[in-house]
């Protein structure tokens, strides 16, 4: 069997699928000025308006889109608030509907991840997408350096000086489990995390990959199939220099970032997450058994708690966890994680 990209789709789940395009291209982000929809908050501006009635006509109904077209009038009427509240409880549940529609945030966001682009993009909407991309390298990069760091310390010898070597030795525990295992077992677990982030590391180092036409940042390249979903890679694709994916004709050596979902996020935090989640995919264990999904979260998630040692350290988001608490020495979990159980 042909070998299957792990694919994060826009719920933030992950599962090994076909890559595929499903969804009508529009030519630019959609934005608006003023919050549109019902509530005190909302202004309702005439342009804005008719710039989501024209939004939501272009989603099909299976994604929260209105079943009859709405009259793109500009006004917002019963017929565009319900349709408004119907995306929302498609797209985030009766939680997450509250009616309003406000600038850059999640509504419109999930919007753009929807109709954003499958086309060839031009050169200036590529360029926009390299400098997106390069922003959020940054913070990868820290959290890289900012778990090698901690791992060093951790695998250091003890000292009369603190130098931070026992809160290097919780952190492991907290999202590795660690302490489960004899100082033989750990001192193994802890080089084999750290190889881990090495490969990490040479995964922003690989030269551009010119002949997709894109980014050329290290191992991450825009999805050139232009798909709805946030992002794939291949089991181990570091590995695979010179497969090519049967389907698609892609490279198997890279980290896809899909065009219309990953470039449509504008929070940097969250994006760098999905990059260092990726990235323990794409690399794999140093035996090179598969990094998965076994369960989606924060080490204070019951969906973490309950994983073994072993089934932490093949666990993509384990990985994700630990290089961001390493990089902002913060314990507590950021707002971007979400705890989910893992199908596979
Ligand atoms: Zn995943």
């Amino acid at each position: 069997m042909a070998l299957q990209p792990i694919i994060m789709h826009l719920d933030g789940s992950c599962r090994k699928g076909e890559i595929g395009s499903s969804l009508p291209p529009t030519d630019q982000l959609v934005s608006i000025d003023q919050p549109v929809g019902s509530g005190f908050k909302a202004k309702n501006l005439a342009v804005d308006v008719r710039t989501i009635q024209e939004s939501l006509n272009k989603i099909a109904p299976m994604h929260g889109g209105p079943k009859v077209k709405l009259d793109v009038d500009g006004k917002c009427g019963p017929k565009t608030n319900k349709a408004i509240t119907d995306f929302q409880v498609q797209q985030f549940g009766i939680k997450g509907a509250d009616g309003l529609i406000e600038p850059g945030k999640q509504t419109i966001q999930r919007i753009n991840q929807l109709l954003f682009s499958s086309l060839p993009v031009d050169p200036t909407t590529n360029e926009k997408i390299r400098v997106q991309l390069i922003a959020h390298i940054g913070l990868v990069a820290k959290a890289i350096h900012a778990a090698q760091a901690n791992l060093m310390l951790a695998l250091g010898p003890p000292s009369t000086v603190d130098l931070g070597r026992g809160r290097a030795i919780d952190r492991l525990d907290r999202h590795f489990a660690l302490n489960a295992l004899n100082p033989v077992q750990r001192e193994k677990a802890t080089r084999d995390i750290l190889n881990v982030f090495n490969l990490y590391q040479q995964c922003l180092l690989l030269p551009p990959e010119l002949e997709l036409g894109f980014l050329g940042t290290g191992a991450f390249v825009a999805d050139p199939t232009g798909d709805h979903r946030i992002a794939f890679a291949f089991a181990n694709g570091f590995f695979r220099k010179g497969e090519i994916e049967d389907r698609r004709k892609i490279p198997m050596d890279r980290i896809y970032l899909g065009r219309r979902a990953f470039f449509a996020l504008t929070d940097s935090e969250l994006c760098a997450f999905i990059m260092l989640h990726e990235m323990a995919h794409f690399v794999g264990f140093p035996d090179k058994s598969y990094i998965l999904d076994e369960g989606r979260g924060w080490f204070t998630d019951d969906t973490i708690k309950k994983l073994t040692t072993n089934q932490r350290l093949h666990n993509a988001d384990s990985y994700a966890a630990f290089a961001t608490e390493c990089r902002t020495a913060s314990a507590n979990k950021p707002p971007y994680v979400k705890a989910s159980n893992t199908s596979r």
